[in-house]
């Protein structure tokens, strides 16, 4: 059997981009997926005539020379895309009004003239957040600085980026909170992201829609999959579906362990002596890899740390005579939002927001995206048995659920809505860890607050030849980001062959 020189466990983002960077410089890669289709959460589908993206209505990173485009430009690839022009339709206890992305400032301001110059403020506090976060360069992981380092870049940052120190790097909805005492305009701001998080959050999406500078792919979300696929292919690496990792080789009768293969669910073996987790850590090493006594600091770390929630995400076609009146985000905020953990949400008072998705030429009907915040421990982890089987009472709990959001959002949009619906296919956070296995569902890795964001797991393991990628290590979630964390893990393997990655993307411009 031929060996690789890396085999990637996963197609998401993170493993493709990792796989994409390696075989551009030479590296023999082989990439296991063990859906379909390659993507991860950043995957697209078709139903009844109507196309939907998992969960993502544009991405900023895909603007001309953004993260995105660049990093394909190295792959030899270009995405095509289209702007995407946010109109925000925001439904709170007391309000219901529209902000147009070309003016979300004058328009906030508008609805609450009482509070027009803090609303203001807080935009010109973004901004400077954004310009902050955008300079200096690219930041060095934690775990690879020294303790001097660390001061420094705290110094640092306190004397270059005070937006980011007193704004940026503290928890949304208590800075929220404190800022606005009408809790429609705390929920208004809320409803770009209402997932508790680091204001950096909510200050990043609502910078976006100023800017007006949201993209979206020709094709869906999937292109930019299926694209870096292609360049993965075309310098002679291989991409596998259907090709589930049920076990991961190490041998450990050395001085240190090694990764030497891994075992697919067909029965076939694949051996490399890198081998690349883009699966969730909990997967890997509570379900890939068994003993491995130089792994436990590891899984200790995993066991300590706390999961961003997750969503239940419904598909909805909508007959295309419904106006939307330009709207093509639809928040509706519970009262009581900014006062709720999300493990506390149910069907009946959890945020949610309703998008229209951009659409090709030829589809006729709507394709809406209903994304809420309601838990994975909900009903009793969706009525899912102790191995996660699903039978009669998964489907109750699921299509109730899912009944409840639609009523919610006919009773705000009205008959007429309720009568477009022409299906409505639910899907829970746990279809989303039997698609990704991904924690709990979480489509962000760890929680993003005050208290868990810098402690970034690194790439490295304490097992030679086994690194991690994606999400839940080191720079963190979102597509751009762990198409970063390909980046620096491809640095460190190239370094190790004596190639300066850096200079070759510097040498291609
Ligand atoms: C509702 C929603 C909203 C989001 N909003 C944004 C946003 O606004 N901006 C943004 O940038 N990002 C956003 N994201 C997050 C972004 O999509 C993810 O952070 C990113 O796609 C994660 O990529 P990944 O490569 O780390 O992991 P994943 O996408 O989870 O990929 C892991 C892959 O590994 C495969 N796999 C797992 N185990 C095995 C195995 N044993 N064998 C073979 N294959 C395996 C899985 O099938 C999957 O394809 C959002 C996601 C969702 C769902």
């Amino acid at each position: 059997m031929d060996k690789y020189d890396a085999i990637i466990i996963g197609a998401g983002i993170g493993g493709l981009s990792t796989a994409a960077f390696l075989a551009k410089n030479g590296m023999k890669v082989l990439v296991l997926e063990k859906h379909t289709v390659p993507g991860g959460f950043i995957t697209s589908f078709e139903r009844k005539g109507c196309s939907f993206d998992i969960g993502l209505e544009g991405l900023h990173e895909l603007k001309k020379d953004g993260t995105i485009p660049m990093f394909m430009k190295y792959w030899g690839k270009k995405i095509e895309t289209v702007q995407r022009h946010e109109t925000i339709r925001v439904i709170t206890g007391g309000h219901d009004f529209t902000i147009r992305g070309t003016s979300p400032v004058d328009d906030i301001a508008a609805q609450f003239p009482a509070e027009a110059a803090k609303i203001r403020k807080l935009f010109d506090i973004n901004t400077k957040i954004m310009n902050e976060a955008a300079s200096g360069g690219v930041p060095k992981a934690p775990y690879d600085m020294g303790f001097f380092e660390k001061i420094g870049f705290g110094m640092n940052m306190m004397l270059t980026k005070p937006n980011m120190m007193k704004y940026a790097m503290k928890d949304g909805v208590p800075l929220l909170k404190k800022y606005f005492k009408d809790k429609n305009i705390a929920n208004t701001i809320y409803s770009k992201a209402f997932w508790p998080m680091l204001y950096l959050g909510l200050a990043y999406m609502w910078e976006t829609v100023r800017k007006d500078e949201v993209y979206y792919p020709v094709g869906g979300m999937q292109k930019i999959a299926d694209t870096i696929v292609e360049s993965i292919r075309e310098h002679g690496g291989e991409v596998m579906l259907k090709q589930e990792v049920t076990k991961v080789w190490i041998d450990e009768s050395g001085k240190r362990p090694f990764a030497h293969g891994v075992k697919c669910l067909s029965g076939e073996y694949f051996y490399a002596d890198t081998i690349i987790s883009n699966t969730s850590p909990h997967h890997l090493l509570f379900h890939l890899i068994d003993g491995v006594y130089d792994l436990e600091p590891l899984r200790e770390n995993i066991r300590s740390r706390k999961v961003f929630p997750a969503a239940m995400i419904n598909f909805i076609g909508v007959n295309e005579s419904y106006d939307f009146g330009g709207a093509n985000y639809i928040a509706f905020m519970d009262d009581n939002a900014l006062d709720r953990k999300p493990s506390e949400n149910t069907p009946e008072n959890c945020p949610f927001v309703m998008f229209v998705a951009e659409k090709p030429e030829t589809q006729k009907h709507h394709s809406v995206v209903l994304i809420a915040s309601l838990p994975y421990s909900y009903h009793n982890n969706w009525e899912t048995g102790p191995n996660g089987e699903r039978g009669e009472a998964y489907r109750k709990v699921k299509e109730e659920a899912s009944r409840i959001l639609l009523e919610r959002a006919s009773a705000k949009l009205g008959a007429k809505f309720e009568k477009s619906v022409l299906f409505c296919e639910p899907s829970t956070p746990v279809t989303a860890y039997r698609y990704t296995y991904s924690h709990e569902g979480s489509f962000m890795g760890w929680e993003y607050s005050r208290a868990a964001y810098g402690k970034f797991l690194p790439h490295t393991t304490a097992v030679d030849g086994l690194y991690m990628v994606g999400q839940w290590v080191f720079p963190g979630f979102g597509v751009a980001g762990v198409m970063a964390g390909g980046y620096f893990l491809s640095k460190l393997l190239l370094k190790q062959r004596g190639i300066d990655l850096n200079e070759r993307m510097k040498a291609e411009g």
